[in-house]
C-alpha cells in the first residue's frame, strides 16, 4: 500500500450489461491518489470516467477488487457506512452546478454543514471562508440564477469541501464554460487544494487545464495509466 495515499483502487473491475453485451469498464485498475495531488482524467467520452470517478467516490460498487479511503478498504461495507464516508470524506463536483435554486450561495454551502450537525454559526463562518477563498465572497447573498456560470461552479466547489473532505472528484467541472472562465475557475479550485492538503481527482477535455495538473492519466483496455 503506498503510505501517503488517500484513495486507492486496487485490480477494480467493472462491468455493465447492455441488453446481452457485457461491457467492461474498468478490467483490474489501479491507482493511487496522494494526498495534496490534483490529477487530471482525461478520456474520450464513453470510456469509463464517470465509471471511475464514481467508484472512487463510493457511489458505485467495484464487481472485484478493492477502493480503499485512507487505509480503510470500502468495497464490501454496507450502503449505510459507505452514504457516511460520501458525506463526511468525499467532496463530489460535476459539470452542472446542481446548486439548491431557492437558496443563497452563502446557504447552499451551509447545508451539507447543516446536515452533518454544525451549529449554524460555525457553518456560516466556514461558508464565508470558502467563498473568500474562491474571489466570490461579494456574491454570498445571491441565489444560483442571480450568478454567472462560473461562479455557479466555484459556489458548487465550495459547497463539496464545506464538510473538509479527504478528497474532491470532479466530473468535468469546467467543462460548461468558457476557456477564459475555466481557467479562473480551476485556478480557484487549485488554491482551495493547495491550502487544505485536500487531493483532487478531475476529469476534464481541456487538455490546457490537464497540463496544469500535478499529472495525467486515462484510462487503457480497462486499465489507469499514466501518460
Ligand atoms: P465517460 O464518463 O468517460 O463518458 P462513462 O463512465 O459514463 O464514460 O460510461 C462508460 C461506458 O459505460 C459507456 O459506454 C456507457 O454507455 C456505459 N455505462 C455507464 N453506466 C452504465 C450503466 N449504468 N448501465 C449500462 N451501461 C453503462
Amino acid at each position: 500500500m503506498m503510505a501517503d495515499a488517500i484513495v486507492e483502487l486496487r485490480s477494480v473491475e467493472r462491468h455493465y450489461q447492455q441488453g446481452t453485451k457485457r461491457l467492461t469498464i474498468l478490467n483490474g485498475a489501479d491507482f493511487a491518489l496522494r494526498r495534496g495531488e490534483i490529477v487530471a482524467l482525461v478520456a474520450p467520452s464513453g470510456a469509463g470516467k464517470s465509471t471511475l470517478l464514481h467508484t472512487a467516490g463510493l457511489l458505485e460498487r467495484p464487481d472485484a477488487g478493492d477502493v480503499v479511503l485512507a487505509g480503510r478498504a470500502c468495497g464490501r461495507l454496507s450502503d449505510e457506512d459507505r452514504t457516511a464516508i460520501r458525506r463526511n470524506d468525499i467532496g463530489f463536483v460535476y459539470q452542472f452546478h446542481h446548486l439548491l435554486p431557492e437558496f443563497s450561495a452563502i446557504e447552499n454551502i451551509m447545508m451539507p454543514q447543516l446536515v452533518r450537525g454544525l451549529a449554524v454559526k460555525e457553518a456560516r463562518d466556514r461558508a464565508a471562508q470558502l467563498l473568500d477563498y474562491m474571489k466570490i465572497g461579494k456574491r454570498a447573498e445571491h441565489r444560483p440564477s442571480e450568478l454567472s456560470g462560473g461562479e455557479q461552479q466555484r459556489v458548487a466547489i465550495a459547497r463539496a469541501v464545506a464538510n473538509a473532505p479527504l478528497v474532491l472528484l470532479a466530473d468535468e467541472p469546467t467543462g460548461n464554460l468558457d476557456p477564459v472562465t475555466a481557467g479562473y475557475v480551476f485556478e480557484a479550485l487549485e488554491a482551495l487544494v493547495r491550502q487544505s492538503g485536500l487531493a483532487a481527482l478531475i476529469a476534464t477535455h481541456n487538455h490546457e487545464l490537464a497540463g496544469r495538473m500535478d499529472r495525467r492519466v486515462t484510462l487503457a483496455d480497462g486499465k489507469i495509466v499514466d501518460f
